[in-house]
């Protein structure tokens, strides 16, 4: 079974050919990050613009790198939400029409079911399982009874735990994105400003992230004021720890009112070598055992591959869309 798949939410086009929903034969992200760097985040308009100019090529290269032909394919599949309407709708438009011209079934996928399903690539997935989906836009705790069926039992109050990381790193002149530069200072710092831990001791499992942004900006405001230098690497660790602090402590409240044999991360954040660290720890001595699955760094971003991998539950159910499929910016997984 072949699946071609799109990726366009935000800032990355990509494609990907995908067999049986866990080989990868090829999966190619063009990034327009440079594009956006300048801005210090995703300008809409210009993503958009991008996506039209990649879309085409990035199809070729997908399809001549796996050696498929159009008539090999089984199945199209397409992000259709969350994510910038504009940019959705380039890979929504080009996915039907691939589709609808080759005569396959067109399947819609949700951008966050995808980020979850880059754990399919490790190993197979057993039901019910908890996925701690961390990236630039949300921040959720997600229990599924079963394949394809997904339950937010936790979410941010407010920024997501890559926004947050984005936010803090403008303060440090780090470009966009900062997570990957903030984790690196980090591992060179040590936890001197003890950051408050929003919510932690909350019974519910839900995050909030703008008040530790807050304290931060006000720390290095305040010390740029009085002209003190702050070091950037405890900076950066004292930010970390606290993220990481959090996000492990509500994974582990869940386990415990969601008891599963396996614990997904997922995300852009899911390549925080600080989080892995911590959860790799926290599960190490968790009783009942509970096995820990993070993607490979390159599928923790956005990607197709992905998305093709979701794509094969969906197909198996025959979950498909007509040439009626819209972008749905907005679209969420439900609350339990
Ligand atoms: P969403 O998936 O919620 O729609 P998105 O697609 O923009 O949002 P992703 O591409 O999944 O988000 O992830 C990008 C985010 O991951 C950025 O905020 C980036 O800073 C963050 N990120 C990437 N690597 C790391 C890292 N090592 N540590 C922390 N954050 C990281
Ligand atoms: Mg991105
Ligand atoms: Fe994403």
């Amino acid at each position: 079974e072949l699946i071609l798949a799109f990726e366009s939410s935000c800032d990355e086009t990509s494609v990907a050919v995908i067999k049986n929903g866990n080989e990868i034969l090829s999966n190619i992200i063009a990034t327009q990050i440079n594009s956006h760097k300048r801005f210090g985040g995703v300008v809409p308009e210009v993503a958009s613009r991008h996506h039209v100019e990649q879309i085409t090529t990035v199809v070729d290269m997908a399809l001549k790198e796996a050696g498929v032909d159009y008539d090999q394919l089984d199945a199209v599949a397409v992000t259709y939400g969350p994510g910038l309407v504009g940019a959705l709708l380039i890979g929504v438009t080009a996915a039907k029409a691939i589709a609808f011209a080759h005569d396959l079934p067109l399947i819609p996928i949700n951008h966050m079911a995808g980020h979850i399903y880059a754990a399919r690539f490790v190993k197979p997935l057993q039901y019910p399982l908890l996925a701690l989906v961390v990236s630039g836009g949300h921040t959720e705790l997600v229990y599924m009874p079963a394949a394809g069926e997904f339950e937010i039992i936790g979410d941010t109050r407010d920024d997501a735990a890559g926004e947050a990381y984005d936010k803090i790193g403008r303060v440090l002149n780090i470009p966009y994105p900062a997570g990957k530069e903030v984790d690196r200072l980090a591992h060179l710092g040590q936890d001197t400003f003890h950051f408050p831990r929003a919510m932690a001791a909350s019974d519910d499992l839900d995050f909030s992230f703008s008040g530790l942004k807050s304290a931060f900006i006000n720390t290095v405001h305040h010390a740029d004021q009085i002209g003190e230098q702050l070091s950037r690497e405890d900076l950066a660790a004292s930010f970390q720890a606290a993220v990481v602090d959090v996000l492990v402590e509500k994974t582990l409240h869940a386990l415990q009112a969601y008891p599963v044999a396996q614990l997904v991360v997922a995300g852009g954040v899911a390549a925080n070598q600080g989080l892995r660290e911590a959860l790799t720890a926290a599960l190490a001595t968790s009783a009942p055992a509970v096995e820990l699955i993070v993607p490979p760094l390159r599928l923790c971003g956005d990607n197709a591959a992905m998305i093709g991998a979701c794509a094969h539950i969906e197909l198996a159910k025959k979950h498909f869309a007509d040439e009626r499929l819209n972008a749905d910016p907005g679209l969420n997984f439900a609350h339990a």
